[in-house]
């Protein structure tokens, strides 16, 4: 791979404010991965291709990573980026909503990354139930949303995201086929696995 282009993706991104995975949670998913050496990710949530392209650092040999984005510009951003980078051969990319390509995919992965729409969180946990291995990790990002999931929060136009993702917290720590935990990292992370 090449790492300065992939430097140079990161810092643009950066510029025009894409949200794309911080560095701190990047390093705590790593320790994970590392473990489990995923020969399957799943991402939801592409954007313009930068997590997908830090998670092949993390595959097994001859592993691959499908990701989800709705957006076509990013699409085709991330499919220039993924070029540059020379990763062609280790991501895939799902052009559609996610709402819709989840539900017909049914292959099990070893990891799954949840980092789309925050309102449809519960929605991406019921399917990532449903397509995680029985060895696997289900992490969603940006899951203390500034703050506000934590907080008393709940009279702004963020209010769905909000409500969806104390949703999703209630149900990864409540499903008996889940250890969950909530980390502080960048934008909040939840790790859950299987049991
Ligand atoms: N994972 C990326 C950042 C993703 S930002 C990274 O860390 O580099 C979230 C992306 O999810 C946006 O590009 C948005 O267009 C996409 N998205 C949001 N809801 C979606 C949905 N329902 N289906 C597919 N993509 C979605
Ligand atoms: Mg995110």
């Amino acid at each position: 791979m090449n790492k300065e282009e992939l430097e140079k993706i990161k810092k643009k991104a950066l510029e025009e404010h894409i949200p794309i995975i911080m560095d701190d949670t990047l390093e705590v998913m790593e320790k994970y991965l590392k473990e489990i050496k995923p020969k399957r990710i799943l991402e939801i949530g592409t954007a313009v291709g930068y997590s997908a392209m830090c998670f092949t650092l993390f595959l097994e040999e001859g592993g691959k990573i499908d990701t989800i984005e709705r957006e076509s510009d990013r699409v085709k951003q991330a499919k220039e980026n993924i070029k540059k980078v020379g990763v062609e051969d280790k991501i895939n990319i799902y052009e559609g909503d996610a709402l819709e390509i989840l539900p017909k995919l049914e292959e099990k992965y070893d990891a799954i990354f949840i980092d789309a729409a925050k309102g449809k969180y519960p929605f991406f946990l019921e399917q990532a139930l449903r397509l995680i291995k029985q060895t696997g990790i289900i992490f969603a990002d940006n899951i203390l949303y500034k703050g506000y999931v934590m907080s008393d929060y709940n009279k702004h136009k963020q209010r769905t995201a909000v409500r969806n993702l104390r949703e999703y917290i209630k149900e990864a720590t409540e499903n008996p086929r889940l250890i969950t935990e909530i980390l502080e990292v960048g934008d909040g992370l939840a790790i859950s696995k299987i049991k």
